[in-house]
């Protein structure tokens, strides 16, 4: 049996003073662990006289209670003469004090499962919200700081009609999706914030969060291919993908269509790349069109990459670690699988492009590099999707023997533009995405 902590308490409903007194000792010679002091059923109350009787005498322990008529007690007064009783009775050391739920809640969620609680706070009535002075002088786990509350999620603009976006990832701690679509949102004067989700369960985290306020969602890792089976809607090439990075609420009917700008993000960035100049206007045509296009990596990313460059008439080749998975993604874009050992001596033909979609050589482990520079030299485009550091090993040992580069900040930017084209409907303000990105990256 575990330990029973439970107490047993007697309301004391009298109407004077003495004779609550009586009632306390009985309820001891009753065998009862407290008492509740009922404030309210006392006839002339005179508060500091009563409360220092009541309390300097008690027998038990006392819970002090003063209900108001519209929680079904007998006080008539005003809230505020009500509170300065309750505060009364705590200064002189009432054991326990009995606030009724209506009175202003402070409902926090510890650790960063609860960020969204700290955030959210003033669109939900939240009574207040802590933010610290600087990092790491947290008084519970969990706060964010002035500067977050205030510069990145903007929380004296948030009130009961904004809506709320957000990120669904596990971790999703480091994402620096909020910075960059708040100020976005900002830009654009949409009353809009956009939050970190740290979610276990997709679908049941879709079922709590259905309200239309919570108007879209970017979804990271690990929750990409479940989001595919989670939406009511699914952008056809995103379902061949197998993939979700952006979940749209419609507004006409509420649900949910999933997209991925992934690959429009990684793909426009290696075209314009290609055509010298990022941003190009003269887009007919795609320089992808015939190419052989050699993917490392045949995760989320490489899938992306994969069918994006497929979709441009590229000739695609799959090199991955798990040669089956390779295999598995060749045969489904109908291209050619290689093992990471057979990549460094395969040149069929001049000007390759090289896309890693894997995370060598990403923070902490900046030395690796997935291909060696020698065989470098069979490429005249390299992408890498890793965009911590912003130029990786493989980067700069591309840029060395004469390749052409495109950075994985350069898709990051693009997935996050596109997403918020789908979330708002607007053209993305491009210079500040870009600008965010580049002061906080
Ligand atoms: P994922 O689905 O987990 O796939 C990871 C891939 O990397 C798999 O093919 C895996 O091979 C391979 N891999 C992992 N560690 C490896 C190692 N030590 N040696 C060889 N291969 C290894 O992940 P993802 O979502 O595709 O993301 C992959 C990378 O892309 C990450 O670095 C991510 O940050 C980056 N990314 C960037 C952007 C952007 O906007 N720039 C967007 C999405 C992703 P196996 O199949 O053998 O496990």
């Amino acid at each position: 049996m575990g330990e029973n902590t439970t107490l047993l308490c007697v309301p004391l409903i009298s109407h004077n003073v003495e004779d609550m007194l009586v009632q306390m000792n009985r309820a001891k010679a009753s065998g009862a662990d407290l008492v509740e002091i009922r404030l309210d059923h006392l006839e002339a109350f005179r508060p500091s006289e009563d409360l220092q009787r009541l309390l300097s005498d008690r027998p038990l322990p006392a819970l002090v209670t003063y209900r108001p008529k519209w929680e079904g007690g007998e006080y008539e007064g005003d809230d505020h003469t009500r509170l300065d009783v309750l505060r009364l009775a705590m200064e002189m050391g009432a054991d326990y004090i009995d606030v009724e739920l209506q009175v202003p809640i402070i409902g926090l969620v510890m650790r960063e499962r609860g960020w969204i609680s700290r955030i959210l706070c003033p669109k939900f009535g939240g009574y207040l919200t802590f933010g610290t002075l600087e990092a790491g002088k947290e008084s519970a786990p969990g706060q964010l700081t002035m500067k977050e509350l205030l510069n990145v999620y903007n929380i004296r603009q948030i009130g009961r009609d904004t809506k709320v976006y957000g990120i669904i990832g596990n971790p999703v701690g480091h994402s620096k999706g909020p910075i960059l679509h708040n100020e976005a949102f900002t830009s654009v004067g949409l009353n809009a914030v956009y939050v970190p989700f740290l979610v276990d369960n997709l679908r049941e985290f879709l079922h709590v969060y259905s309200s239309p306020d919570f108007s879209g969602f970017s979804c990271t890792i690990p929750h990409k291919e479940a989001a595919v089976e989670c939406c009511d809607e699914v952008d056809p090439v995103a379902k061949s993908i197998g993939a979700v990075n952006t979940i749209v609420r419609r507004k006409s009917d509420g649900k949910l269509v999933g997209y991925n700008t992934d690959y429009q993000g990684a793909i426009s960035a290696i075209e314009d790349g290609m055509r010298g100049s990022y941003g190009a206007t003269d887009k007919i045509g795609s320089p992808l069109a015939g190419k052989l296009f050699v993917v490392i990596g045949a995760g989320g990313a490489g899938k992306a990459l994969a069918f994006g460059a497929k979709g441009k008439g590229a000739r695609i080749v799959i090199a991955n670690r798990s040669y089956d998975r390779a295999k598995a993604l060749a045969s489904l874009v109908g291209g050619e699988a290689i093992s990471l050992g057979d990549l460094e001596s395969f040149h069929p033909d001049e000007g390759m492009i090289l896309a890693n979609s894997t995370s060598i050589g990403m923070h902490p482990n900046i030395d690796e590099t997935p291909i060696s520079k020698q065989a470098l030299k069979s490429y005249s485009v390299v992408f890498d999707a890793v965009y911590t550091p912003k130029v990786t090993r493989l980067l700069t040992e591309a840029e060395e023997v004469g390749a052409t580069v495109v950075s994985g900040l350069e898709m990051f930017i693009r997935q996050a533009m596109g997403q918020f084209e789908l979330f708002t409907g607007l053209r993305a303000p491009e210079k500040v995405m870009r600008e965010a990105v580049m002061r906080n990256i």
